[in-house]
């Protein structure tokens, strides 16, 4: 008989599972405490655990992570994974420590759909979604490698859009946040869309209390479709109410992350459009250089145009961070993430 991974099983689905073989549901907890916060995945070893249960367990069930199959390291530090996943697919998965503390940016699907036009992952197209098991997984392989300080935070800025995963990222982020679980605080976790609004309400709604990052690129709708054709779906208007509703209902302020391309939207008209949009929105402006991607027609503005943009920006906006582009050499920064697809086509 073929085991059956148990691999992204939320608690829930543990003290189902207990039910199921008979045994008491609080058995499910103690299950999940062991795969998901000891790492030990060998059923024998949960000596809390009848010698009965850890046999049938044995037997029919088996915990196995995802499996690496190259790492890179840049020159300043960050770590770029990339994974195979069982069906052949790739996704990649980085560490990008910052002073004490490191950030896994972690993937939520195999390729992404919504074909940005200046993101590596977008040239791809949509391989799947990934699983709960995968996502946690990536980080299930960290904490394994490097051990339980590993990590401190997480955002979902890796392959895909997570809000187009919307279950298997919430299955997930229950396991991640989960003090049985990898006991790593909702509020260190980060999740980054490109602004699918019906979603964002959602997200505000789930009850989960991580954070919200909006990739918004453009402050106007016809340079945002110029660069991102999934907002031909939605006017600026409405995904700016959908910010406002997620800052107020979960008290937290949103992040606008805004990449700055040489010539498209980096002049002091930009600016003013950017302060008029986000006005009245509890949020901080993430600005970041465009990393370039192949032969894609975008270029990377110099620091200088950088800073000056974010100096601009800065007394119109309620708090603006230049962020630096970490990974460049490895190609493991925003927007450069495409597994080995784009490197074999
Ligand atoms: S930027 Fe994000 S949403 Fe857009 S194509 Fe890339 S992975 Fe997909």
């Amino acid at each position: 008989m073929e085991r059956i991974n148990l691999l992204g099983r939320t608690v829930a689905e543990m003290q189902n599972l207990m039910l199921e073989l008979g045994e008491k549901p609080f058995k499910g907890r103690q299950l999940f405490k062991w795969l998901y916060n000891s790492l030990q995945p060998d059923f024998q070893q949960m000596t809390d655990l009848s010698l009965e249960l850890r046999r049938k367990l044995s037997e029919q069930y088996i915990f196995e992570g995802i499996q690496p199959k190259k790492k890179s390291r840049s020159r300043d530090g960050t770590e770029k994974i990339l994974f195979s996943l069982e069906d052949g697919n790739f996704i990649e998965t980085v560490l990008i420590p910052d002073g004490p503390k490191t950030t896994v940016c972690v993937s939520s699907q195999a390729g992404c759909a919504l074909g940005c036009r200046f993101c590596a992952t977008g040239k791809i197209g949509f391989k799947r979604n990934l699983t709960a098991g995968e996502i946690v997984g990536q980080l299930l392989f960290i904490r394994r490698q490097y051990g339980p300080e590993s990590f401190q935070n997480i955002v979902f800025m890796g392959m895909g859009e997570p809000l187009m995963n919307f279950s298997n990222l919430t299955a997930a982020i229950e396991i991640i946040s989960s003090e049985l679980g990898l006991s790593l605080s909702a509020k260190k976790i980060t999740v980054s869309t490109v602004g699918l609004v019906p979603k964002i309400y959602e997200l505000a709604d789930s009850g989960l209390k991580v954070n919200l990052a909006i990739s918004l690129h453009a402050a106007t709708d016809d340079k945002r479709r110029a660069i991102m054709p999934v907002s031909r779906g939605y006017l600026l208007l409405e995904l700016m109410d959908a910010a406002r509703y997620f800052a107020l209902k979960r008290k937290k302020r949103v992040t606008f992350e805004y990449i700055l391309f040489e010539g498209f939207n980096d002049t002091m008209e930009d600016i003013q459009a950017l302060s008029n949009l986000i006005k009245g929105i509890p949020c901080k402006i993430n600005v970041l250089a465009y990393n370039p991607v192949g032969d894609l027609p975008y270029s990377r503005p110099s620091e200088g145009k950088l800073n000056e943009f974010g100096r601009l920006l800065y007394p119109r906006a309620p708090a603006v961070t230049i962020r630096k582009s970490r990974g460049l050499d490895i190609d493991a920064a925003c927007g450069q993430l495409a597994g080995k697809y784009l490197k074999a086509s």
